[in-house]
C-alpha cells in the first residue's frame, strides 16, 4: 500500500494530509494561482519525502513489558 497526498478542507485545518498518517501541510492564504500552484508543488514535494512511519508514533511501541518472574 502507498500514502496517498489528499486534500483536507476543515474548520480547523486546511491543506494536504497524509492517507496513511498524521502528516498535514497546513495551505496558508494564497492569492494568485502561481502562489496556489508553488506551494502545492512544495507540498508534493515535502509529502515524498516525509516517512509514516516516523510521523505516526502510535505503530511502534519503543518498551516491550517483561512479564515479572515470580519464585
Ligand atoms: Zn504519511
Amino acid at each position: 500500500m502507498s500514502k496517498r497526498l489528499i486534500w483536507v478542507d476543515g474548520d480547523n485545518f486546511t491543506g494536504w494530509c497524509c492517507s496513511h498518517c498524521t502528516w498535514g501541510f497546513s495551505a496558508p492564504h494564497l492569492e494568485s494561482t502561481v502562489a496556489t500552484l508553488a506551494f502545492n508543488r512544495l507540498a508534493q514535494e515535502t509529502f515524498e519525502k516525509h516517512s509514516c512511519e516516523s510521523t505516526n508514533p502510535a505503530t511502534t511501541p519503543t518498551m516491550i513489558p517483561i512479564p515479572l518472574v515470580t519464585i
